[in-house]
């Protein structure tokens, strides 16, 4: 059996820490589906993974259906469902409404962002769930980096043309057509947008394709290895 301090496989957000019926955590490369297992706090959760697709499409959680579910969000407020986000580069959200005990999950590369998905997923919270967007604490998992993340103008004619601001996209110095975008900043837009409060926002400010313990696409160019992120709550 392979020993491995668990507290380096993960990152977690230390005032989360505080909230008793909150189990969540950032995965690096070397936390695997089989640690959830033999975690203490994590092994009586059921998991719940998306097909993830780079979509607008969430979905609300209240128990497991026979096929996986295809989209890029998980929302539940019911105890021992772990929603599960696999990440490689794209930016993993985790949300909870301290208030309501809501939970949220969500998959943020630049085609959900361009989509809206994390608004989307803030405003299902307040209707569906009665939560106050102002009360809500957000987490971001290690993602790529502003300075890593280069896109083309096609990436950046998308969130135009969709009425997003471009503050978040930086041109290269040298190739033209070519920009750096700031995923982590165009999240926080939209969540700041649906009403929640900055000082509410914590963040894991690793980049995926600088830092070696985490997985990256673009540094690895492989598509197997996916990193976990989970949030869940705990029967009391
Ligand atoms: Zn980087």
């Amino acid at each position: 059996m392979r020993m491995k301090p668990v507290s380096m496989a993960l990152f977690t957000i230390p005032e989360w820490k505080t909230i008793p019926f909150l189990v969540h955590g950032f995965g690096n490369k070397d936390w695997q589906q089989n640690d959830f297992e033999a975690h203490p706090r994590l092994r009586n959760f059921k998991l719940f993974f998306l097909r993830q697709i780079h979509s607008d499409i969430l979905h609300i959680v209240d128990d497991f259906p026979e096929d996986v579910l295809t989209g890029d969000a998980l929302l539940t407020d019911r105890q021992d469902i772990l929603l599960v986000i696999k990440t490689a580069d794209c930016l993993p959200v985790l949300i909870v409404d301290p208030k309501t005990k809501a939970l949220a999950a969500v998959h943020c590369g630049w085609k959900s962002t361009s989509q809206k998905l994390v608004r989307k997923v803030v405003k299902c919270l307040e209707e569906h769930f009665q939560c106050d967007p102002s009360s809500l604490l957000i987490a971001f998992g290690p993602c790529i980096g502003k300075d890593c993340y280069e896109v083309g103008e096609d990436v950046r004619k998308e969130f135009e043309e969709r009425g997003l601001t471009n503050d978040v996209f930086l041109p290269h110095p040298q190739h033209a057509g070519k920009f750096y975008l700031d995923l982590r900043m165009a999240t926080r837009h939209q969540l700041l947008d649906g009403g929640a409060k900055d000082s509410n926002i914590s963040s894991v400010d690793l980049c995926t394709c600088c830092e070696e313990s985490l997985l990256s696409y673009r540094r690895s160019k492989q598509k197997e290895g996916r990193m976990l992120s989970f949030i869940g709550k705990s029967s009391p």
